[in-house]
Parts: structure tokens; sequence; C-alpha cells
């Protein structure tokens, strides 16, 4: 079979998808299914969809656009702030896009206008971990704002942690979005369909039994995929966490020295050359590199060990046994392993049902 690739079992997607959300239906939480690891891919999106997730949250226009033209039928919300210049394709494509700037907002509303749409928007509450997000003490303007365009719809709020600084979603944080919440409701009248707290890093939270206040909706891209929640990257109780694997072909197999000869300057990735001495080891040489997976992100099988990686080899340490040449290794992966070898054109995408 081809190599490398991605060998991705939908059985297993389906299991972990369905099972979150029914597991969250039973708080009062709906999820948004995130597709942005997976290059905005349209068949994992119907596996999502058929497994109960609310509606496709995406990142990029540009996957959102691919996923319509494959035929996906679903709410489709733009998880990152539009760009302004492509405020017309976002409103010919997105139901829903999530908004920090009033700038921004104005020009949804003009574009919305030209087609006669009405486009709908979560404003994004800064809580804490300092990525996107308007300071809560400017939301009350903000929404005052916001309903003066015409053609806006403010669906709701949201919050985005443990995402840049790595903030943990906790009772504290999710009450204040809740209270602002029934803030803005209270001032302007019942307007906030959605208040969404957060992301895969939310579950503890979710499933602490804390009181979810107004929050009705998550937005799970890794814990759907993997099958950990994100804040200590612990399996999730009953969900497949290797729903999705990298399967990589050996092109050299040695015995090698373990520590580099001559002198030692910088590396291709600016990276430290081993410096301890192992003695001779069995060396192989996978024919896969930065270019396809964060080698960072990858987990061997027992007995094999990451040494390093360049743009095209990767070169793993087999222990006591030097593999075939030819032969393949399958790797579970991270989100940021996952996140380059899904948009690597050299990485090939297989289903399985293993
Ligand atoms: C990526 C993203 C998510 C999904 O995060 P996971 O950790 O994969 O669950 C949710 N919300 C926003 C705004 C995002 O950018």
């Amino acid at each position: 079979m081809t190599a490398p690739r991605l060998e991705i079992n939908f059985d297993k997607i389906l299991h972990n998808t369905a099972t979150l959300t029914t597991r969250l239906m039973a708080r009062g939480i709906s999820v948004t299914g995130v597709t942005k690891a997976t290059l905005g891919n349209p068949e994992i999106a119907d596996v999502l969809l058929q497994a109960g997730v609310q509606g496709i949250g995406e990142s990029r226009i540009e996957n959102i656009e691919a996923m319509r033209q494959a035929g996906v039928n679903a709410e489709m919300i733009l998880l990152r702030s539009p760009m302004m210049s492509q405020v017309d394709r976002v409103v010919a494509q997105v139901d829903i896009s999530h908004n920090t700037e009033l700038d921004v907002i104005n020009q949804l509303s003009i574009a919305a206008s030209k087609t006669g749409r009405v486009h709908g928007v979560i404003l994004m509450v800064e809580l804490g971990d300092l990525r996107e997000g308007i300071m809560p003490d400017d939301l009350e303007h903000t929404v005052r704002e916001t309903l003066r365009f015409p053609n806006i719809r403010i669906r709701g709020i949201g919050t985005n942690l443990a995402c840049r600084s790595g903030v943990s979603p906790d009772i504290q944080n999710m009450n204040e979005l809740s209270e602002l919440a029934n803030s803005i409701d209270s001032t302007f009248g019942p307007i906030l369909d959605i208040v969404s707290g957060g992301n895969s890093g939310n579950l503890d939270w979710a499933f602490s039994g804390a009181n979810i206040g107004r929050i009705n909706n998550l937005r799970l891209g890794e814990s759907l995929l993997f099958g950990v929640e994100t804040l200590h990257r612990e399996p999730i109780d009953g969900l497949h966490t290797d729903a999705i694997t990298l399967v990589a072909e050996i092109i050299e197999s040695k015995d090698k020295p373990s520590i580099p000869r001559g002198v030692i300057a910088q590396t291709a990735f600016g990276t430290r050359p081993p410096d301890e001495d192992r003695g001779t080891i069995a060396q192989s040489i996978l024919a896969i590199g930065r270019q396809d997976i964060d080698p960072d992100g990858l987990l061997p099988p027992t007995g094999i060990t990451v040494l390093g990686a360049s743009s095209d080899h990767l070169t793993v340490d087999t222990g006591t046994r030097r593999l075939p040449i030819g032969s393949e290794i399958t790797f579970q992966l991270n989100y940021s392993a996952l996140l380059r070898a899904m948009t690597s054109p050299f990485v090939s995408k297989v289903v399985t049902t293993r």
C-alpha cells in the first residue's frame, strides 16, 4: 500500500463523537464538530454529523467552501474571525462566524446586504487565554453596535480558552461567561441562543458536575478524533485514542553509532544533536519528514524511539531489532502532527475499518 499514509477509522470517530454528543446532551450542551485538523475533510464532516453534532466548525473559509462543494449539508460556523478581504466569500457559504471586531461585522453586513442575506455572528469574549476575544467590559457596547447592522443577526456569545495560553476552563471563567450572557439578555431582551463555552479543553469542566449555567454549546475537534481531553491529554473513558494512525516506510536500516562524529555545529533545524553515547544502535530512516509531520507529535510503537527529523527523513532507534527495508512502522499522532499530515500532499489518506 502507498506510504506514507494516514489510516482513518470512520467507525471509531463515529463512536467517539456519538458518545460525547450523548454525554453532553444529557448536560444540556450541544456539540459543534470541528474539522480544521482534517483540512475540512467532507467525509469526516459527514461522520460527525451522522454521530449527532449540531453543526460544523472550521477555521478556514477554503475548507468550508470545499465541504459545501462536496455536498456536506450542515450549519457551517467559521471559527476564526473573517478576514476583511474575504467577507463576500464568508457570507456566501457560512451561516455563523465568530467575530470580535466591529469593522469586520460592518463589512459582513454590507456584503450580506448585496445578496439579501442575514449573516449570523457569535461574539467571542476574552476570558484570560489572550487569543481572540472582546474584553468583557466592552461586550455590551459591541452588542449594542452590532444590533444596528441590518444584515447581521447576533446568534450568541462564546469564549475560547486552553489555546494560546493553556488557561483551564473552570467554574469561575464559565460562570463569568454565563453572567455576561444573562446581563446581555437582560439589557437587550433575550437575544442569545448560543452560549459556546469552548473546546475539548472544556470537557473536564462539563463532566465535573458543576452547574453549567447558560453554557449550551461546545466546539469539539481533538476529543472527537483522538478520544482525549486536552488539558492533560488524558484518554476519555470509553473512547478510542487510535482512530487515526500514521504509517511510514523504512528506506534505510543500519547499525550506527548513537552519537555523531566530527566537530558539531548546527543541525538543519536548529535542534540539538544526540549527546548520549549508547554505543551502537539499530537505526532506521523512514521516508517522511517535517514537511509532513511534527516529529515531536509522533508516538511510536513500544521498542522504537524517534531520534530526529529533517525535511524528508525521520530517524528512529529500533532497539534490539534491525527492521527490514520496505517494512512499515505505525505511529499514533497528536493534533499537531495530524494537522501537518492532513495538509501534506505527500501523505495519502486511507479509510480503514481495522
Ligand atoms: C480549533 C478550535 C476549536 C476546537 O478545538 P479542539 O481542541 O480541537 O476541540 C474550538 N474553537 C475554536 C475557536 C477553535 O479555533
